[in-house]
Parts: structure tokens; sequence; C-alpha cells
């Protein structure tokens, strides 16, 4: 058999302009895509509109232009993706997958069970029998059962969804659909073969997993490298992480791959630079683990006022 062709992405929320644990993860999608001549796309994942701010989807997409981190095809944005993302939720509830749920948030926290993210759904509504035209937000009923993956540098991953997070919003009260829903739905739209992104978003995946095999959706592989932390807070607007600065793009760059463990080429212009670091790009030197601190001075130390 013919292994498929390699189709990875990039899909940055525009919540802020670019900082360097994005720009990471940027790097890593990139030159694993350009290593194996492939595919790479981006993805703007506005789907939770109300976090979106103004100004930052331009800002990403100029950054990564600045840096030599060239995109094939369209831009994607979640924003345009409302009906796609209702085809599924309409099919994950014709296959009895998913079902309506009116709890409020002190209702869920007063069931008390905590789980990986968050109080686990008790499954309250789960038989309730809701009429279509209040306002409910809905829910994907987690598969019994384990489910596991190989992630290519954090090794086998498997969860308990029914006991580790129970019965999951797909689709919020609100009307917004939920990212799991979303990004399932946009990865396979994209013929995705290939994730690379943080570990932050580890714990979320056995429910992307869950959500691909209840669509009927191939699962890509997947590659989760650390995310790096700052006083072990991971970097982020929250947490006041600087932007990464187009005029030091090829420090930036020197920087990210340091972080991922590759070595660094000899200064060039950052295309010269991501070339020769995609000829050069092994995953079996990604650090393993969730979380890497950034060391003043030390290996992946940007931006230097942290
Ligand atoms: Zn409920």
């Amino acid at each position: 058999m013919t292994a498929a062709r390699y189709i990875g992405r990039f899909a940055p929320s525009p919540t802020g302009p670019l900082h360097f644990g994005s720009l990471v993860a940027a790097v890593a999608s990139w030159l694993d895509a350009r290593a194996a001549g492939g595919r790479w796309h981006l993805r703007i994942e506005d789907v939770d509109a109300p976090r979106t701010v103004p100004g930052a989807e331009d800002a990403i997409l100029r950054t990564l232009e600045a840096l030599g981190l060239a995109w094939d095809g369209p831009v994607v944005r979640q924003r345009d993706r409302a009906a796609r993302y209702a085809e599924a939720l309409e099919k994950l509830r014709a296959g009895g997958l998913a079902y309506r749920c009116r709890c409020s948030r002190r209702e869920i926290a007063d069931s008390g069970v905590h789980g990986i993210d968050g109080i686990v759904y008790p499954g309250t509504c789960r038989h309730a029998a809701i009429p279509a035209d209040a306002p409910a937000a809905t829910r994907f009923l987690a598969p019994a059962g384990e489910v596991a993956f190989d992630d290519r540098v954090q090794g086998r991953v498997s969860q308990r969804l029914a006991d580790d997070v129970g019965d999951f919003v797909v689709h919020r009260r609100d009307g917004l659909f939920a990212y799991q829903l979303a990004v399932v739905v946009d990865d396979a739209d994209l013929g995705v073969t290939d994730v690379v992104r943080g570990a932050d978003l580890l714990d979320s995946t056995p429910r992307q997993v869950a959500l691909q095999r209840a669509l009927g959706l191939p699962t890509p592989r997947y590659l989760h490298f650390p995310v790096a932390t700052h006083g072990g807070e991971k970097l982020s607007k929250q947490t006041l992480a600087p932007a990464v600065d187009a005029a030091e793009g090829l420090a930036a760059l020197r920087a990210a791959l340091a972080f991922l463990g590759q070595p660094v080429p000899p200064a060039g212009a950052p295309e010269a630079l991501l070339a020769a670091a995609a000829r050069q790009w092994e995953p079996a030197r990604i650090p393993r683990g969730r979380a890497r601190e950034l060391a003043p001075g030390g290996a992946g130390a940007y931006p230097r006022g942290l």
C-alpha cells in the first residue's frame, strides 16, 4: 500500500500576535511537512469568535511571511465553516451519539467528580427529552473503554473517556461549535495526515480520535512536542508572552530549532535557514515530556526579555 501523501497544518488562534510558543508550533509543523515533501496548510482557529482579537490574524500572517514560513493553498478560517460543523453534528445526533443538555455550570460542578480536564459530566441529560427549541448544549456520548493512539514523541497515550472526561460538549448553548468538533472536521476536510502541535493538546487528542471514529473519519498521525514554559507557566497571551519580532526573525527561528532539540544551521536568510533545518529535521531529537522550561541564556532562551 502506498502511504498517503503528507499533508500538515498550522492552526493558530487569532487571540494575539505570534509568540514564541506558537512560533515553535509553526516551525515544527512546517519542518515536518517540508522534510516529508508534503503540503503545509494554514488554518485560523477562530471558532470561538468572542475570543478573537481584531488585527491578530493579520499580524500572525505577516509574521509567518516575514519568517519565510510559506503555506500552501488558501488560508482556511473556521468562521467560514459552520455549515460543515453543523453537518457533522447532525450526523452524530442521527446516529444516537449526541444529545442535548440543559445543565448549568453550577449543576455540573455540584456533581463533584474531577477528571482529566475539569469536572466529569455525570450524564444527567442522557435520556432527558429536551424540546428542540429550548436553549441547550449538545454533548457527544463518550465511548466506553479505552481510546489510545501512538504519539511520535510522547509514545502511547490512552484515556478512558467515559471516566476521565465524560460526555463532552460539541455544540455550545450559545450556538458556537466546540473546538474538539471543529478541529476534527477541519483536519478531515483538508486531508491532514499529520498533526504536529504542542503537548498542551495531548489530553484533547483522545476526544478528537473518538469523534473521528464516530464520524467515520481517518485518524491522522500525531506528534506533540513539549510546550514552552516560563516560570512553570505555558507561554500565552495570558502570561504576557511577548510577540515574536519579525525584525529579529532569525534569532527567533534559531531559538525555536534549539528548543525542538534540532541542530541550528549557520545563519542566513530565514528561507535558507529553514531549508537547511528541514534537511536535518529529526523528530527523534525532540525532547520528550509535556513541557520544557525556557532557561535564561540556555537552549531556547528567547526572547531575551524573558
Ligand atoms: Zn445535562
